[in-house]
This record gives structure tokens, sequence and C-alpha cells, in this order.
């Protein structure tokens, strides 16, 4: 009898042949502004294995934004280019004022490269990624209150009174959204936060049929299946 026979193990959950691989993760993170879904989506980029999704925008750069590392920043006539060429995996109007897309390229040099893609884009965003590709793991970050968030927007300084009214309507619609997604975070403490985040990310990465590689490996080290 053999030991899977003598141990009853059931029948295998996930296919015999470990020929291709299964494509890098891609992560889509969300949250409404003042979540502190930046400093999240930072924290997941520092896991070995990731990379980021550049997004091109047609907004005006900010004083604290050096080209190419937030955003590559384009004219609306580039952008619309873009868009004519079928460049954007996702694009939309944020805030009903600036254009907002995720070249492709991101999505093939994560696949070229192996590298786990992690974008942070809005909700419109976000339901087009997952429509385009169903595998995609979407995240949000919630504030833990109104409050909180109203309080961390002024903090900012950067906002009028007007912009933080659109953005405070913004993050109602939002959070409604909440349904479309895979995992929801509550950035209360921002280190437990990153712990979730950065977990969510480990355990995608451990679930047997991203693991069949290497444990096909593992058990041809011991001589193969029987
Ligand atoms: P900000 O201008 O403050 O950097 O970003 C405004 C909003 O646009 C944020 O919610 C941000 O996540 C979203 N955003 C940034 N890049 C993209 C993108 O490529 N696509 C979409 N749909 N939203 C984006």
């Amino acid at each position: 009898m053999s030991v899977e026979k003598e141990l009853a193990l059931p029948a295998p959950a996930v296919t015999s042949s470990s020929s291709s691989p299964p494509s890098p993760l891609v992560l889509v993170v969300s949250g409404p502004s003042g979540s502190g879904k930046s400093t999240l989506v930072q924290r997941i980029l520092e896991l070995p294995g990731t990379m980021a999704s550049v997004s091109c925008t047609t907004r005006p750069r900010r004083a604290t934004e050096a080209t190419g590392k937030c955003y590559d920043f384009v004219t609306e006539a580039q952008f619309d280019e873009m868009v004519r060429n079928g460049d954007f995996l996702e694009y939309a109007r944020v805030f009903g004022k600036h254009s907002y897309g995720t070249p492709r390229k991101w999505l093939e040099e994560s696949r070229k490269t192996g590298l786990d893609l992690v974008l942070e884009i809005d909700v419109q965003g976000a339901l087009q990624v997952k429509k385009a590709l169903p595998e995609s793991v979407a995240i949000f970050i919630l504030p833990p209150s109104r409050e909180e968030l109203e309080r961390r927007l002024r903090s900012r300084g950067t906002d009028s009174e007007d912009e933080i009214t659109r953005r405070l309507a913004k993050a109602r619609a939002e959070i409604s959204a909440f349904p479309s997604y895979d995992y929801c975070v509550l950035n209360e403490d921002v280190a437990l936060a990153a712990s979730e985040a950065t977990a969510i990310v480990s355990a995608l990465r451990c679930s047997t049929v991203r693991r069949q590689a290497r444990v096909e490996r593992l058990l041809a080290s011991f001589g193969g299946k029987d």
C-alpha cells in the first residue's frame, strides 16, 4: 500500500502538471484620499518580488513629486493618443478633473520578470482591472471613521475647503464599492494595517496553486511521485 493510501490522502485539488507556472500576482490597491493607501502600498513594495505600476496622469506635477517616480506626467493630447493606441490596461477621469491610466507595459514587464505587480488606482480603475483580469486581487484601504478621514485631510494642509468637501463626498461613494474588493484593510493603526496588507500578499504567495511547481521539485528530490 502506498503512503498516500496509508494516510488516506484525498484526491489532489490542483492539476498534476506544473508546465506553466501561474502569472505573477496583480495587486490592485484603492482607498479614499486620506485612507493612507500610499503608505501601505510602499510597505507592500518593500516586499521582495514586487514592482510598482507607474500611472500616467494629465494632472500637473506637485512640487514634491519627481517625474517617473510617482507618475508619468503627460499632456491631454499624449493621454488621448495612448487611449487610441490601446496602451492602457485601465484609465479613468478622477475627481472629474484629470485623467489617470495604467499602461499595459507594466503588466508585460511583470510577466517578463516574474515580479508581482502593485497598482495604486481609484475604484473606477480597479473595477476595470477586475473585469479585464479576474484573477487580479483587489485590496481596499479604509479609514477608521469619517471624522478621522476629515482630520487627516485637513492636517495635510494641501487642500482647499472645497477640495476637502469633494474628497469626503467621493470617499463615501468609494467606500460603497467595497463588495467588489477581495480584501479590506482598516487603517486605524498604520503598523497593524501594514502587517495585514503584507500578510495578504504572503498568504496569496503560499497558495497551493502558486507553490505547486516548488512542491513538485521537492517531491522530485524524494524520487518523484508514486
Ligand atoms: P493623486 O492625484 O492624489 O495622486 O491621485 C488621485 C487619485 O487617482 C487616487 O485615488 C489615485 O489612487 C488615483 N489614481 C492614480 N493613478 C491611477 C491610475 O492609473 N488609474 C486610476 N483609475 N486611478 C489612479
